[in-house]
């Protein structure tokens, strides 16, 4: 079987860690920043940092809309936090000339378990990921207000939504590349590989 390549948004946010989370989860992972990289990887993952800043950068850098095109077009995807929210056809409460890619028919609101001290984990039990719950860390999290049809709920915590699929679409409010377990990043990398890696089409 082929190992795909996955790459991860490095305009801002923790790349570093998801790097080593889907290297671990046996992928070949890389950061993506232009055009010319994104059309290399055969999936790709969006991290947490500052949804607004993620955004400018984007346009700033002329990857917007590679990236919509490759989203809509079926390349897997993963956001976690920050990167949930560039997932989100709309967004309750947008800072100003903040867009996002879309992909996943939900409204997310931003910062919504709280600022920045009131940051906290919490066991999360996704469906997909058999086993122990995952453990959850919430940094400044958004949470799913609602989803359309075609999204499927994978968790909820205190009764939001915190993880959601729709097709080759993965969003998490949560940081699971913070904590070691590798379980959803594994579940995006079987993803990828169920879309078919570069080498194999
Ligand atoms: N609150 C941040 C935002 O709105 C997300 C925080 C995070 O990614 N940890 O983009």
């Amino acid at each position: 079987m082929n190992i795909p390549v996955i790459g991860v948004l490095a305009l801002q946010g923790d790349v570093r860690e998801h790097l080593i989370a889907l290297a671990a989860a046996d992928a070949v992972a890389r950061p993506v920043r232009r055009p010319e990289e994104l059309a290399e990887v055969d999936g790709l993952v969006l991290p947490g940092g500052e949804s607004t800043t993620i955004s400018k950068l984007a346009i700033l850098f002329g990857v917007m809309e590679p990236l919509r095109a490759r989203v809509q077009d079926g390349m897997p995807v993963y956001g976690t936090c920050a990167g949930m929210i560039m997932l989100a056809d709309k967004i309750l409460d947008p800072r100003s000339g903040q867009e996002t890619i879309g992909g996943i028919d939900m409204i997310v609101r931003r910062n919504a378990f709280g600022r920045q001290n009131e940051s906290f984990e919490a066991a999360v039990d996704v469906r997909g990921i058999p086993g122990d719950p995952v453990e959850g860390v919430f940094i400044r999290a958004p949470w799913v207000e609602s989803v359309g049809a075609a999204a499927e709920v994978l968790a909820e915590h205190d009764g939001h939504i915190v993880a959601v699929r729709q097709g080759n679409a993965l969003a998490t409010s949560f940081h699971p590349e913070l904590t070691g377990d590798h379980r959803v990043h594994s579940l995006f990398v079987d993803m990828v590989r169920a879309n078919g890696t570069s080498e194999s089409l």
